[in-house]
């Protein structure tokens, strides 16, 4: 038996020129997501259909509730434009409700398009309304605070459904090009990934390891944390560059308190290279001011001079608390509070620098001449992961 599902989408309706190009990109991720379901999508303005076999509705809700861009989704019932018909129908959809829920009380959203049919949304909440309190005594309107709201559509054919599941909102990722996120194993980097595709961006992420100093495990880690990325992200790929030579080079020549964000600055360096090679047009990175002393406006100021892309660090102005509360909801805490360290903890100083002065410590940058062992670490980059 087919089932089918009434998408809607909020922000993309509203992009001029550009509503065509989004639209194909939602289109898109959400078949991209369904690949092994058989499944078809109809597109009308405003509005995406979805047609797939009753048994997999519990994959279908699944999948869609992990794609960016849609505002929301609910199983329809689509029928002809009858009245007599709408109100057998509403009558079903309510016995079903009754029958798994206790609530005692609903309402009737109806919305007409197609201006020839010919009652008016007010006549058609009324009537179908009617027929739902005559069969059952029981259940009454309440249109201010219901249990339970049935809408009724009448665009093309009549589309009939109770409960709205939420979906992720913002832009179907990929509308806005690629970008690389620098994902450590910490709580913030997924976050800041996930808060960017849901802007449209399609992500890959990159990850300094650094062995023997920081292990296999740590590394694993953040594969999983991949894994979970590549589930909201549409052919999502994680990239390992191996850090320890010029972490090495780093701790034994630089002055010991900029030992952080000199790392921090050689990872800008060459995310900037890698971007290029996978053609992505900015970068991502969990950095919050003040969280720590690399994340100070002068250290941000020092290491983001090493980036000729956009840097974006959408969790700038937010608390410990909002972030741990969007890492839970997308899943990744319980990975990122594995206990595995990263170089970065193995190999920071007592007293880092604070409040860098960029002429004071640059000319001590560039004595470290780490050029030729970036261009060996961009080189010999590994694709870790491809979802
Ligand atoms: P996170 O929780 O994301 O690790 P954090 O608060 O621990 O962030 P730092 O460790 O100072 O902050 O790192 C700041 C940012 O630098 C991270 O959010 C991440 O984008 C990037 N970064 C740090 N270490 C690595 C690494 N080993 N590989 C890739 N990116 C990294
Ligand atoms: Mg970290």
């Amino acid at each position: 038996m087919e089932s089918m599902y009434l998408i809607k989408y909020g922000e993309i309706s509203l992009k001029g020129e550009n509503r065509k190009l989004f639209e194909k990109q939602l289109r898109k991720n959400i078949l991209a997501k369904l690949k092994d379901i058989p499944a078809r999508i109809d597109h009308k303005p405003g509005r995406v259909y979805l047609y797939t076999q009753k048994e997999y509705t519990r994959q279908v809700e699944h999948a869609l509730s992990t794609v960016f861009g849609l505002v929301g989704f609910s199983k329809a019932t689509p029928c002809q434009k009858n009245i007599d018909i709408i109100q057998e129908i509403a009558i079903q959809l309510a016995g079903n409700y009754r029958k798994n829920n206790p609530g005692r009380t609903f309402k009737i959203e109806a919305r007409r398009t197609d201006k020839s049919f010919p009652l008016s949304s007010y006549e058609i909440a009324c009537k179908t309304g009617a027929g739902i309190c005559t069969a059952f005594p029981e259940f009454t309107v309440d249109v201010k605070n219901p249990d339970w709201t049935l809408s009724i559509e009448v665009r093309e054919q009549v589309y009939m459904y109770g409960e709205t599941f939420p979906g992720l909102r913002g832009l179907p990722a990929g509308c806005n090009g690629r970008s690389l996120l620098l994902l450590s194993g910490g709580i913030d980097s997924p976050v800041a990934g996930l808060l960017m595709a849901k802007r449209g961006l399609y992500v890959d992420a990159v990850y300094f390891h650094t062995p023997p100093y920081t292990s296999e495990k740590a590394k694993d880690k953040v594969k999983q944390l991949a894994e979970v990325l590549g589930t909201y992200i549409p052919s999502f790929k994680l990239y390992g560059v191996n850090f320890s030579e010029i972490q090495v080079c780093i701790a034994q020549h630089a002055p010991v308190k900029a030992i952080t964000l000199f790392s921090r600055a050689h990872m800008m360096k060459i995310a900037n290279l890698l971007a290029e090679r996978i053609h992505a047009t900015s970068l991502i990175t969990g950095e919050c001011l003040g969280q720590v002393a690399s994340q100070t406006p002068e250290s941000l100021r020092f290491t983001g001079s090493f980036s000729a892309l956009p840097v974006f660090r959408p969790l700038i102005g937010m608390d410990k608390e909002e972030i741990i509360l969007k890492a839970r909801k997308f899943g990744t805490f319980d990975i990122s509070t594995q206990p595995f360290d990263d170089c970065c903890t193995i190999f920071a100083p007592d007293h880092p620098l604070i409040k860098p002065k960029y002429d004071e410590i640059i000319d001590d940058f560039h004595s470290l001449q780490t050029n030729e062992l970036i261009q060996k670490a961009v080189g010999d980059a590994e694709l870790l992961i491809r979802s």
